[in-house]
């Protein structure tokens, strides 16, 4: 029978699981020393946080097929080592969803009806009724920055208090927030008719600083923000300086720039209600999350494939050289694809042609889809769960192939429909180079990298030149250029490369002149 160790301390329920299908090694004070030692015996291990998973206990792990953490950070586990020596490394991400949710709830409900305050009154000798008006949630706004798994279950709980929801996530599709029943709207918008704003974006570029004072003053006078997402989405300077001059704002936090909060002027305002990064932590979701960790080393154990997989130790070496250079390429068109299309991705058709049509669009379509959701959500995609997490974004993937490859070895031929727009792009690799070879079914067959731009304009005589002075003025020199055209006078596509990033101010500018109708900066 296989062995599994337990190495901490996790929910019974989970054990239990596991009972019948695994001797079961229950040691959660197990040492590093010991662990070193005995790792070896094990086809599984279940850790939270306290133990460390190093690359030198994977080295020593002979038998180990699967490293589960009952929980979501993998921060104590070396995943890249676990990767290279082909162990699952799984997680429970969905296990804290509605935990979270309930505590923004709670924090709503404590700001709405000022219980937090009213009970420090209380405890304090005061009998002060009138100073602690409240608002009733019924009918009002509750705008969700973020629809991902704990946002969607905040729309539910909202819903049932009789709350009006408004949604910004650029990243769903219309048919999932119709599902959700929920109105899109956009981000300006959202800050200026909540009463209720709540953060459950994952902290990327993007979202680092998503709320400074420029939101928080365009916010209603009396409206509530929460965060039980990341420190650093809410510029908390600012934050603290809209409070102070708006003491009917009010704010409610779980996460902070800098954890644990030392000292923070936040904290001497009544309009705030703080707590120390608790909205993850209920018995249900540690029971929840060694359940469902327990399932999936149940499944590596009977030889299946579990859900949360955080690596990918799938191809075999062989086929994984063959298609080596084309998952660069995958790679790359899709980087190309999410800086030049929106993120509202409805359809993602991909033909492969020639000696990677049949076993290898498998991995390559999975390589694509990671570049396309990595960006935008908080676990990592990766070349297993790929597929599935794009069916529940709602995210229409079809796959073909075809023998005929033309010229090339190989083409891999990509299109996107986004919004209610579409565009394609087909590559290659020739002598080892990435190489586009059309890109809307313009030939276009340029090698490429590094710093681009692609421009779609109309082929009058003239205008060419025009993007050329664009560039000339902005000092950007351009490095390689290919054009591609049907017909003369009709619709003509551009890529160049450039030595020089081209800048939103450059791009703004390109789109202004005449016959030019997309501008997009490429950085790959
Ligand atoms: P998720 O990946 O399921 O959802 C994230 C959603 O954000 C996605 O729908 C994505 O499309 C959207 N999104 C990404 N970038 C965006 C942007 N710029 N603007 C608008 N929407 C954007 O993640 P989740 O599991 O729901 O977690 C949400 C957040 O909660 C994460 O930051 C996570 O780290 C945090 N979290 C906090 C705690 C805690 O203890 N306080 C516990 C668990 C998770």
């Amino acid at each position: 029978m296989s062995k599994v160790l337990v190495a901490d301390k996790i929910n019974e329920k989970g054990v239990e699981v596991l009972e019948g299908s695994a001797e079961i090694v229950n040691n959660p004070t197990i040492t590093p020393e010991e662990l070193l030692e005995t790792i070896d015996q094990y086809e599984g291990i279940i850790v939270r946080s306290r133990t460390k998973v190093t690359k030198e206990v994977i080295e020593n792990a002979k038998n180990l097929k699967i490293i589960a953490r009952a929980g979501v950070g993998v921060d104590n586990i070396d995943v890249q080592a676990a990767t290279d020596n082909g162990i699952l490394v799984v997680n429970a991400p969905q296990s804290t969803s509605i935990t979270v949710a309930e505590h923004a709830m709670g924090l709503m409900l404590s700001l709405s009806r000022k219980i937090a305050i009213a009970d420090a009154s209380v405890k304090s000798g005061k009998w002060e009724k009138s100073k602690f008006m409240g608002m009733e949630l019924k009918n009002k706004i509750l705008g969700v920055i973020g629809m991902g798994r704990i946002g969607s279950e905040v729309v539910k709980r909202a819903k049932a208090f009789e709350m009006d929801v408004v949604v910004y996530d650029p990243y769903i599709s219309d048919e999932v927030a119709k599902n959700l029943g929920v109105e899109i709207v956009e981000f300006e918008k959202l800050i200026e008719v909540s009463d209720v704003m709540t953060i459950h974006v994952p902290l990327t570029p993007e979202t680092k600083g998503l709320i400074s004072k420029d939101q928080l003053y365009k916010m209603k006078d009396h409206a509530i923000i929460l965060n039980c997402a990341r420190g650093g989405i809410i510029n908390e300077d600012d934050l603290y300086e809209v409070l102070k001059e708006r003491p009917e704002l009010k704010a409610g936090l779980d996460v902070y720039e800098n954890e644990p909060l030392k000292e923070s002027p936040l904290q001497t305002l009544d309009n705030v209600v703080l707590t120390p990064h608790i909205a993850a932590s209920t018995k249900e979701a540690q029971r929840d999350a060694a359940i469902i960790v327990a399932k999936q080393v149940k499944e590596v154990i009977n030889g299946e494939t579990p859900s949360n997989v955080l690596n990918m130790p799938i191809v075999d070496s062989e086929t994984f050289q063959k298609l080596k250079p084309y998952f660069k390429l995958t790679e790359k068109l899709g980087q190309i694809l999410v800086q030049t299309t929106t993120a509202n991705i409805s359809e993602l058709n991909i033909v492969y042609s020639g000696e990677i049509s049949g076993r290898a669009k498998e991995p390559l379509t999975r390589e694509l889809l990671k570049e396309f959701l990595n960006p935008i959500l908080t676990e990592p995609v990766n070349s297993v769960n790929a597929k599935s997490v794009a069916k529940q974004r709602g995210v229409k993937v079809t796959e073909g192939e075809t023998e005929d490859s033309g010229k090339y070895d190989a083409t891999i031929k990509i299109s996107v429909k986004y919004d209610d727009k579409e565009m394609t792009i087909e590559g290659t690799v020739e002598n080892n180079e990435l190489k586009i070879i059309s890109i809307d079914d313009y030939d276009i067959n340029l090698t490429f990298e590094g710093l681009m731009g692609i421009v779609k304009y109309t082929d009058l005589p003239g205008t060419i030149g025009k993007i050329g002075n664009v560039l000339g003025d902005y000092k950007i020199n351009i490095a390689e250029m290919k054009v591609g055209r049907k017909s003369e006078g009709g619709e003509a596509v551009m890529v160049i490369k450039v030595d020089q990033e081209i800048t939103e101010e450059v791009v703004s500018k390109l789109e202004e002149t005449e016959y030019i109708d997309f501008v997009k900066s490429v950085k790959l």
